[in-house]
């Protein structure tokens, strides 16, 4: 097949070249860095490195690490390098209160983040005669506004659909024939589902192909929205905390993603020492901005666990590959595209006056996540009116959903009926199998 590149340049550039590249950019960045930013500045001092003894790349397992932690006590503007006048726009993770972490982009910021997305429709087979209907959601989230502003620069003419209103998204794609749809994997398996319940086949279908991120899916799935909508499903890999989606991109390959190893610099590490393992070894994937002016975070610890590969690929493309991230550190759930933390679970429960005896259900239904909490009720609270139970329920229930942003199913339990483990309280159960 012929390839087609947004930035042949640096999409195929030799191993030399870009060393050579991400070395310049990594000396000017630490200095920036270091220069404008005194909590990263404090870190580095506290490690005993100064911005003359990053001299490349090589030098980079010298810096310290940043994780979500450093972010929550530098929110909101601790860890911004430019002023606030050189900022353009604003982003923040998905719906977690105490846990948010906003991302601030200058114009330059913003245009090499959409240039990222571009790579990523053009390696899709996107060009300017490709209608590009953009179905992530459009606001904080990073997924609409990335997506977008990658379509515009390949010259896409461009659907700003944004998620959600199903049977309109079906219409405009149908009626101005969209060609290639960017949202959730989930999502657009409920598209594809939505579609065949209207009996459209998947040949009547002007979809060729998809661009799907933000959320872990498998293989079975791809296959599955591949089949269901006639299209190639290519994945797309990135995080608000180094600009959003379009980190690492597809290719038809489709055997891992190439990272914008310009811009972002991968490692993986041991996450318990962390020490840099060679190539191939698996762990948690480490990314390095390498010219973000605003938010530049250095040696960001992902904790998404993940391998990196430098064999020849099909495409030309020369950038690492990464393969789908196989699982956390931590004990995050992205459910409904929305991040979770069982404790966040635990500090709604213990302030309404619940003791932390819960289990968290999770599982797909019908390419839907599903989400259920189940609480034991206390000895105080105990009763066995239905009416005082459902409001129980209810109330429970709006307080997580203020906490998380999306809506559990509560369910209480007689007290001690959730089985006690005997080492690690089992608090997850995630049907979905996804990794
Ligand atoms: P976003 O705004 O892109 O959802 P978040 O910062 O809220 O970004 O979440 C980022 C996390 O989402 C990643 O660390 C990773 O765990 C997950 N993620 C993003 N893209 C993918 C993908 N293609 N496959 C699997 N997980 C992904
Ligand atoms: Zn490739």
């Amino acid at each position: 097949m012929a390839q087609n590149y947004y930035q042949k340049d640096v999409e195929t550039m030799s191993r030399e070249d870009m060393k050579k590249l991400q070395s310049e950019k990594l000396v000017k960045q630490v200095k920036h860095v270091y220069e404008n930013v005194p909590y990263y500045r404090n870190l580095m001092d506290e490690k005993g490195v100064k911005p003359e003894d990053i001299k490349g790349i090589d030098d980079l397992h010298k810096l310290p690490f940043l994780t979500k932690a450093d972010l929550r006590d530098a929110y909101p503007y601790g860890l911004l390098a430019k002023p606030l006048d050189e900022c353009v726009r604003i982003h923040s993770t998905s719906g977690t209160t105490g846990r948010r972490v906003v991302a601030f982009y200058t114009q330059n910021d913003v245009d090499l983040w959409e240039d990222c997305c571009a790579r990523a429709i053009v390696a899709a087979g996107g060009s300017k005669k490709d209608v590009c209907q953009v179905a992530y959601g459009y606001g904080l989230f990073t997924g609409g506004a990335g997506l977008h502003g990658g379509s515009h620069k390949v010259g896409c003419l461009t659907l700003p659909m944004s998620s959600g209103n199903t049977e309109r998204q079906i219409q405009f794609m149908m009626d101005l024939n969209a060609s290639i749809i960017c949202c959730t994997p989930s999502y657009a398996a409920y598209i594809a589902e939505t579609l065949k319940e209207q009996g459209y086949k998947p040949e009547d279908i002007p979809l060729k192909a998809g661009i799907f991120g933000a959320e872990p899916w498998t293989e079975e799935m791809r296959r599955g929205i591949e089949e269901a909508l006639g299209i190639k499903a290519y994945d797309i890999y990135g995080l608000t905390e180094t600009s959003g989606p379009g980190v690492a991109f597809e290719c038809s390959e489709q055997t891992g993603m190439h990272v914008n190893e310009d811009h972002f610099y991968a490692e993986i590490i041991d996450p318990d020492t962390g020490e840099v393992l060679p190539e191939g070894s698996k762990g948690e994937l480490v990314f390095t901005s390498l010219d973000k002016e605003a938010f530049p975070l250095l040696r960001y610890r992902t904790r998404d666990i993940c391998v990196l590969s430098r064999e020849k690929c099909s495409c030309g493309r020369t950038l690492v590959k990464m393969a789908k991230p196989m699982g956390r550190t931590d004990d995050m759930l992205i459910i409904r595209g929305v991040n979770v933390f069982p404790s966040q679970i635990e500090t709604v429960l213990l302030n309404e006056g619940y003791q932390p005896n819960y289990q968290i259900v999770v599982d797909r239904v019908k390419n839907t996540d599903t989400f259920e909490v189940n609480v034991e009720m206390t000895p105080e609270k105990f009763t066995d009116k239905v009416g005082e139970i459902i409001a129980m329920e209810k109330s429970l229930a709006n307080a997580m959903k203020t906490m998380l942003g999306i809506n559990p199913a509560v369910h209480l339990v007689a007290p001690k009926s959730i089985t006690r483990s005997e080492g690690k309280a089992v608090r997850v159960i995630d049907k979905r199998k996804l990794v």
